[in-house]
């Protein structure tokens, strides 16, 4: 069954006189359990295709159904309430609270997801040895490296068992080895079932991912299975 269906959208910007076509018309099925990379040069649409994607922004047109929910018309409210249940969201700058133990900041999700104190921390520290990290849960932000710092909100994105893991650039800011860490995690993290988007403009990076969607000028370019998938593990 199909996670993501969007049939022939679009994201229009009037700047002014300006009309800004950052989509003109994508149609992309998703079934769970894929893994899929984004693709494509700067401007082609990737940020746009992902915020839609993700439920932080709708189209102008065309329909897009979020695990069985038209999300398409929805209302900033709701739109918002979907997000937090379907989406897991994981950005290059990591976005963790620097104040707050690792543990913390993997249980966030779920105080607004209304539950208690001991099943928050039961349900983080259960994410957290997820990414294999369950012996760093007290430690802050800044006493753990880059790629522990991803994995940590790697693991608050899964904490909620979201229908989809949405990575944009997730090693963007990390030196190659730690990248190449940080997607064998995501390799097991797709053989447990996750589905899995990655935007990235990263070549040795999409390689990872067992589908390739290529954007330019807001068209999909190129869809294709990826017969390459690198493992290191
Ligand atoms: P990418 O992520 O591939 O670099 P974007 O989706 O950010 O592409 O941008 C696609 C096009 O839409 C670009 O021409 C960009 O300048 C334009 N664009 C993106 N967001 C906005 C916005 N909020 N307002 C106006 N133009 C935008
Ligand atoms: P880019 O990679 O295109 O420079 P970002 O990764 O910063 O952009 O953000 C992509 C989109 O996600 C933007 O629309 C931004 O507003 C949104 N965003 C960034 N961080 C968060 C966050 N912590 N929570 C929700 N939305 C976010």
């Amino acid at each position: 069954s199909n996670v993501i269906e969007t049939t022939d959208i679009a994201k229009t910007y009037v700047m002014g006189a300006e009309v800004i076509h950052a989509l003109r018309s994508v149609s992309i099925q998703i079934a769970r359990g894929e893994y899929v990379a984004f693709m494509g040069p700067s401007g082609s649409g990737k940020s746009t295709l992902m915020n839609i994607v993700g439920c932080l922004d709708t189209p102008s047109s065309g329909q897009y159904i979020l695990n069985g929910q038209d999300v398409s018309r929805m209302s900033d409210n709701e739109l918002a309430e979907v997000r937090n249940k379907e989406i897991g969201f994981v950005f290059q700058s990591f976005n963790l609270l620097p104040r707050a133990s690792a543990l913390d900041n993997v249980a966030l999700p779920l105080i607004y997801a209304g539950l208690n104190k001991r099943d928050r921390t039961e349900r983080a520290v259960e994410s957290l040895r997820s990414v294999g990290l369950a012996d760093r849960a007290h430690h802050r932000p800044n006493e753990l490296s880059g790629g522990q710092r991803q994995r940590v909100a790697i693991a608050r994105a899964l904490v909620n068992n979201p229908s989809v893991l949405l990575a944009d650039e997730p090693t963007g800011a990390l030196d190659s080895k730690t990248s190449h860490e940080i997607m064998d995690l995501f390799e097991a993290l797709h053989s447990k079932g996750n589905t899995i988007i990655m935007v990235t403009h990263e070549e040795d990076i999409a390689r990872y991912a067992h589908r390739i969607v290529r954007l330019r000028d807001g068209l999909v370019e190129s869809d294709e299975r990826n017969a390459q998938v690198t493992t290191h593990a």
